[in-house]
């Protein structure tokens, strides 16, 4: 039951795609198309929330102070909208805001264009999705992009729509992957420009290293949805380039995994299934001009099917997956990589946020251009953006690591990281093969255990505090082998799992960390995990959710909590705030779901009291505090 969750998410019955009128005829923002120069700026103008992380370096960090450390007690709802239908579940988004307009995905491959004022839908398009398609973790979607007079979202089977943003109308689709072997979207796409074409591009990620299928990461022109570049995350496979053959993902002939004389690939099947999908949203070194992106885990997570027989799975990487991506943004190349779990056997996956950020150097006093990344693998990277651009991370290079720190106590798979190599000094912790006879091997203790120290939901970083923001998790697993082939379309894990308690007080630990020092500075204790992204703002304040249906605000230097509210259903959604007609918002979503309900063991069973929804809530300072 538990190693297949995957088939309990079915889409409830598929209603006609609909797109349903606007009431009134020209809705706010109908002249007003988004250019790139406002994508670009997104991070310094709080009217508009245009990107995926609040910006192309991810920071997701407004510079609004009316909601502040003294003001928030007094923050109270200014209108709620519900997403209405029978289709519930896990509401994991980020909205965007343009023109007076909030736009938002919700579950099921729905999509809805709200009055930013009154709360009223202006349009809402449901996708008509097949009933096979193969979501891990439940029937989420994480959000829009936005770029001229279109919006952008994924589906679950594997497409991707763009709408006309003011009318909700189709203007067009495109499919990427075959959904009935595992090929699936859950990510918001991201816009960037090529710094040397000048084209703009519509990025977006695969999901499915679930079900073994390569992981792709996609460049097209937003104007009519065909592909510029694609680039495979599994080494030696081909990329494309304008329709045609470009380069191959690292070397060739991939030394990363093993080859078996017998396939007739003459490599073993993993490396044909072998995972990496970038399904997280990217971010963008303009300087650079890379896209920046975490790609998943390899496929399966059976370590023992990625490693030549009778060797140490050390010695066998599985590139490039579970690492931050460097990708020209011109060609679709790969430049730069770090892997943040070698040989992952425990599907860390290296696909949490990669957020830009800068920072002077406490030795020398130089400007640091540097990536962060919080793993589900329980460490805090620091990596040198600047050397990754220029190649760093392939094997027999130098290493762009900086800093790598636990964010989280108990690590259970590796000690630390050894700073010359990029490498993790490993503890004895992988799982190991059946003995002879056995249908699965001894069950060992794991912590972080696969669901992460953190996940998918993103961090933030305050300029003001230099500090960053983790929603984290103290959570553990029993895990151990299984014997597995490959089947299309069916799980390609080739592990057992259990969910665990790490302590007894408490799963979420939001956790404020410097990293220029690895330091944790402040904690704040969850009894329910942490599911919810963050958001920081130059109000000295952070602001996240919580599983039991909190959206809470903390002061962003020392985490104590400033205020609360709850929103009827778990919260597992990402926070926004934007200024109109001079007053903050702040902007989230509710509605039970995600991962954890599904896969979590004892953390599903502890969070079954949580009831479903599916509602955003707009919440700002009454009139008269506003004025003040
Ligand atoms: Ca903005
Ligand atoms: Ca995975």
């Amino acid at each position: 039951m538990l190693q297949n969750p995957l088939i309990s998410v079915r889409p409830a019955l598929r209603l006609a795609t609909v797109a349903v009128a606007a009431a009134c005829a020209f809705p706010a923002g109908a002249a007003n198309p988004v250019t790139w120069d406002a994508i670009q700026n997104d991070h310094q103008t709080p009217t508009d929330v245009l990107s995926y992380g609040m910006g192309l370096k991810a920071q997701r960090h407004s510079p609004l102070t009316q909601i502040n450390t003294e003001t928030v007690g007094a923050m109270v709802p200014a209108w709620s909208f519900s997403f209405g239908g029978e289709k519930q579940r896990g509401q994991e988004a980020q909205a965007l805001v343009h023109d007076g307009v909030i736009y938002v995905t919700a579950s099921y491959s729905r999509f809805f264009a709200i009055d930013a004022r009154s709360g009223k839908r202006l349009w809402e398009y449901e996708y008509r999705l097949p009933d096979n398609i193969r979501p891990c973790c439940d029937v989420v979607n994480r959000g829009p992009a936005i770029y001229g007079d279109k919006v952008f979202f994924g589906t679950l089977d594997a497409a991707i729509v763009a709408l006309n943003k003011d009318s909700g109308e189709v203007v067009w689709k495109k499919k990427f992957g075959d959904h009935k072997i595992g090929y699936t979207m859950t990510g918001a796409p991201f816009i960037v420009k090529d710094q040397k074409s000048g084209k703009v591009l519509l990025v977006h990620g695969s999901s499915g290293d679930e079900f073994g299928v390569v992981g792709w990461l996609f460049a097209r022109d937003p104007d009519t949805g065909e592909e510029v570049w694609a680039r495979p995350m599994v080494e030696g496979h081909m990329g494309r380039l304008n329709g045609k053959d470009s380069t191959i993902t690292g070397d060739a002939k991939a030394p990363s995994w093993p080859d078996d004389p017998k396939s007739p690939t003459g490599k073993v099947e993993a490396w044909s299934h072998g995972g990496g999908a970038p399904w997280q949203t990217a971010s963008f070194d303009i300087e650079n001009n890379m896209v920046v992106i975490g790609a998943g885990n390899p496929a399966p997570w059976n370590t023992w099917k990625r490693t030549k027989e009778g060797d140490d799975p050390r010695n066998w990487d599985s590139l490039f997956t579970s690492g931050q991506a460097y990708v020209d943004a011109s060609t679709g190349e790969l430049k730069g990589f770090f892997q943040h779990t070698p040989n992952d056997a425990w599907d860390f996956s290296g696909n949490n946020s990669v957020v830009l950020f800068e920072y002077k150097d406490p030795k020398s006093g130089k400007l640091v251009k540097a990536s962060a990344h919080a793993d589900r693998n329980g460490f805090f990277f620091v990596t040198d953006r600047e050397k990754l651009a220029k190649g760093a991370g392939y094997p027999n290079k130098p290493t762009s690591l900086i800093g790598a720190w636990p964010f989280v106590d108990g690590i259970t798979w590796a000690s630390g990281f050894d700073l010359k190599t990029g490498k993790p000094v490993e503890k004895d912790n992988r799982p190991q093969q059946p003995k002879k006879g056995a249908d699965k091997g001894e069950s060992i203790f794991v912590s972080p255990p696969f669901l992460g120290g953190t996940n998918w939901m993103p961090m933030s970083f305050n300029p003001d505090t230099g500090l960053f923001y983790i929603p984290a998790n103290h959570w553990a697993m029993d895990y151990w082998t299984e014997h597995l082939t490959y089947k299309a379309g069916s799980a390609y894990l080739g592990q057992g799992f259990r969910i665990k308690k790490l302590f007894d007080d408490h799963v979420g630990t939001f956790r404020a960390i410097d990293p220029k020092t690895g330091k944790i500075v402040w904690e704040h204790k969850e009894e329910f995990p942490l599911w919810a992204g963050t958001l920081t703002t130059s109000g000295n304040l952070v602001f996240t959710g919580t599983s039991d249906g909190y959206v809470k605000a903390f002061d962003a230097k020392n985490g104590k909590e400033l205020w609360k509210f709850q929103t009827g259903s778990g919260v597992v959604s990402v926070p926004i705030t934007w200024e109109m007609d001079g007053e903050q918002y702040v902007g989230i979503q509710s509605g039970y779901g995600g991962a954890v309900p599904l896969w979590g063991g004892d953390m599903a069973e502890l969070t079954r009291q949580v009831t479903q929804g599916g509602s955003f809530w707009a919440f700002k300072l009454p009139k008269q505090l506003a004025a003040r």
